[in-house]
């Protein structure tokens, strides 16, 4: 008997069940099978078939994804030896770089986690473009890439696990960030939750505003900061690489997560409205006031000739610029960059990463071009 997948209400096929109908009843002018025409696609609420990935109306998710892929690492292929052998010299660095690192971990051992839960569970399940589904497969496995990451370093260095992976119930500045989190996800990984009015499309759009511009795209910059500059003074340079690898991965997802959001606000203007768009700068200056207070908590006297107060401007920034991404007033006018280095860790291209290990740019055979 003929399968088909079953469209949902939402465009989401979700379930494979028998054809309702007798085969012969199913014709050409049977709307369910109709041929999909671009210009019937559509980020949420979408009425097209999930399974057919072409033809191609968001190419901008299809190239995300593509790049992605030849972005590709690994943790166990980065050394950790002299990382291992910093760690264990008693004079190899300060307690105050030590505390940075463990709590820097202690965020990080757990975040990437909550990451693909959100995915996984939530957001995936309520996008209906495949284009953008594809790119969420690809992004999911490497937040699983990142716990590996982070779980290499915590093994490699014989860091106390009960210590680091509790860190987010047990530190007040690592607990709150994820408290602020918690409720956004929830939101979309709750069973009972769907879209398709405004008031569910508004808190879909919300939750994916506060993973993108402000989970990935702020509560990860100060960690990354910081390890990053431990590797320019060629202190934990293993951890170090490996994190430049996760902040270009994680610069795409909060990439991927902005299109996504700017797209959906295209095609569904009326829920951009001047209420919504004042409360997300309201969970914008949270975002920035628990990230500070965790630079605070992370670098309490100032290390690696970083300090909270260079923090906050940095925060400022980037602040800004993601509420200019996605179309909202900067809320802090004038507030510049101090770390213009950063920049360049992201913009990894084909020559050799920044600590000179390995080359950074993975491709294996169709990626490859034979010329
Ligand atoms: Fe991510």
């Amino acid at each position: 008997m003929l399968q088909f997948e079953e469209q949902t209400a939402h465009g989401q096929g979700m379930t494979r069940k028998p054809a309702a109908r007798p085969a012969e009843s199913v014709t050409p002018a049977d709307a369910r099978f109709r041929r999909i025409s671009v210009d019937d696609k559509r980020i949420i609420n979408g009425q097209t078939d999930v399974n057919q990935l072409v033809p191609f109306k968001y190419k901008w998710a299809w190239d995300k994804y593509l790049s992605a892929c030849a972005n590709h690492w690994m943790p166990q292929e980065i050394q950790m030896s002299r990382d291992i052998a910093l760690w264990k010299d008693p004079n190899g660095l300060t307690d105050d770089e030590r505390r940075l690192v463990m709590r820097n971990l202690g965020f990080f051992v757990t975040a990437d986690s909550l990451a693909a839960n959100n995915i996984v569970l939530g957001t995936y399940r309520h996008i209906t473009a495949p284009e953008c589904r594809q790119y969420l497969l690809r992004q999911a496995f490497e937040e699983a890439i990142h716990t590996h990451a982070y779980q290499y370093i915590v093994e490699s260095l014989g860091l106390d696990e009960g210590e680091v992976f509790n860190a987010y119930h047990e530190v007040a500045s690592i607990r709150d960030k994820d408290e602020f989190l918690i409720p956004f996800i929830d939101t979309l990984t709750d069973p009972a939750f769907k879209t398709g009015t405004p008031d569910n499309d508004q808190k879909l759009l919300r939750s994916l505003i506060v993973f993108a511009c402000i989970m990935e795209g702020l509560f990860f910059y100060v960690g990354f900061a910081q390890i990053l500059a431990l590797g320019r003074q060629n202190k934990m340079t293993g951890a170090a690489e490996q994190y430049q690898y996760i902040l270009r991965d994680e610069s795409m997802h909060c990439n991927f997560g902005i299109d996504l959001i700017n797209q959906i606000k295209m095609e569904n203007p009326h829920l951009w409205t001047s209420e919504f768009r004042e409360e997300i700068r309201g969970l914008m200056l949270k975002g920035v006031e628990l990230e500070y207070r965790y630079a605070e908590d992370t670098m309490p006297r100032g290390v690696l000739g970083l300090n909270a107060a260079m923090f906050k401007e940095y925060l400022r920034y980037i602040a800004n610029r993601r509420c200019q991404q996605i179309g909202i007033d900067m809320p802090y006018e004038g507030a510049t960059n101090p770390f213009p280095w950063m920049a360049e860790m992201i913009d990894l291209k084909k020559e050799k990463n920044f600590f000179e290990t390995r080359v950074t740019e993975y491709q294996t055979g169709g990626a490859l071009s034979w010329d």
